[in-house]
């Protein structure tokens, strides 16, 4: 089975500090520390059994410019066999429907039974699978937290609202959106990843994959981030300070004054 994966290069949470920038509308970008989206990195895990089983190939593909190039090395480390890295002037500012649209011309390019993004990036917004499943005509399924493969389908289990499975038979080509918890990646030593350090990752730009300039990038998005906050704290909310220690002392604390431990 021929499998592209869809990975994003993220801010790493628990190795930063966020602060909001000084036009009020993104993250302050510079110096943070970035690493796979988790998602997609349960995605890569999940295409690599796959292949494991059945045979093919799996190719991690990213939407980025030069420094989006470290988490397809990563990816290639963990055992993915292709990276292909889309970068262009032309993408940056995209909005979620322009990075579908140049995902799928990569699509396009390729010959893939299957295409694995994660469930949802660092912005939230859980979009980009399903809009690029529209724009191929293909099948699609979310949140999909279980994979078997069969003969031109595949069975999907999906996770719903209440801790209940729900099983489903899909047809490939297909196109599914990868809940986190589906397996246990494996780890990437440095060996991994010196192996595949100075492998050639092809750069494809906007008329390499056949996508129109003009429908991607700042220009074209039609959803336009226009401020960007933490919220007040709400009445109610009391926020614990101090060293881990303290806190949890103090919840405990506060959980005994409201009958919540004994
Ligand atoms: C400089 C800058 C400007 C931006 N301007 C805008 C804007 O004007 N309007 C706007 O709406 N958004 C804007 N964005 C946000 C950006 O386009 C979002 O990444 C996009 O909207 C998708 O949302 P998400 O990250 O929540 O992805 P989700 O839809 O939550 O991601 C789901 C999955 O899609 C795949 N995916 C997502 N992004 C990529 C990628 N880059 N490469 C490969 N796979 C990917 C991954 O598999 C991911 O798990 C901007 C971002 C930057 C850095």
């Amino acid at each position: 089975m021929e499998i592209l994966v869809c990975v994003k290069r993220v801010p790493d949470t628990s190795e930063n500090e966020i602060v909001i920038n000084s036009g009020g509308n993104d993250i302050e970008r510079d110096d943070l520390v970035y690493s796979v989206n988790e998602w997609d990195n349960y995605a890569v895990e999940e295409a690599i059994q796959i292949v494991d089983k059945v045979g093919g190939s799996v190719t991690v593909v990213t939407v980025g410019d030069d420094e989006s190039e470290e988490v397809l090395r990563r990816e290639m480390a963990m055992g993915a066999n292709n990276g292909i890295l889309l970068t262009d002037d032309a993408f940056e500012g995209s909005d979620g429907k322009g990075i579908a649209t140049i995902l799928k011309g990569a699509v396009e390019k390729g010959n893939y039974d299957l295409i694995l993004t994660g469930a949802q990036a660092d912005a939230g917004a859980a979009q980009v699978g399903g809009m690029l499943a529209a724009m191929l005509d293909y099948p699609y399924a979310s949140l999909v937290n279980l994979i078997e493969a069969g003969d031109g389908k595949l069975m999907i289990g999906r996770e719903i609202e209440g801790g209940n499975q729900e099983m489903n038979e899909i047809e490939l080509p297909c196109v599914l959106s990868i809940q986190t918890g589906i397996n246990e990646p494996r780890y990437v030593g440095i060996r991994g990843i010196r192996k595949v350090a100075s492998v050639e990752i092809p750069e494809l730009g906007a008329a390499d994959i056949g996508v129109d300039a003009s429908a991607v990038g700042e220009a074209a998005a039609k959803v336009k981030r226009v401020d960007y906050f933490v919220p007040d704290t709400g009445e109610g909310a009391e926020m614990l300070t101090g060293s881990t220690e303290e806190i949890i002392d103090k919840l405990i604390e506060y959980l005994k004054a409201k009958g919540g431990l004994k």
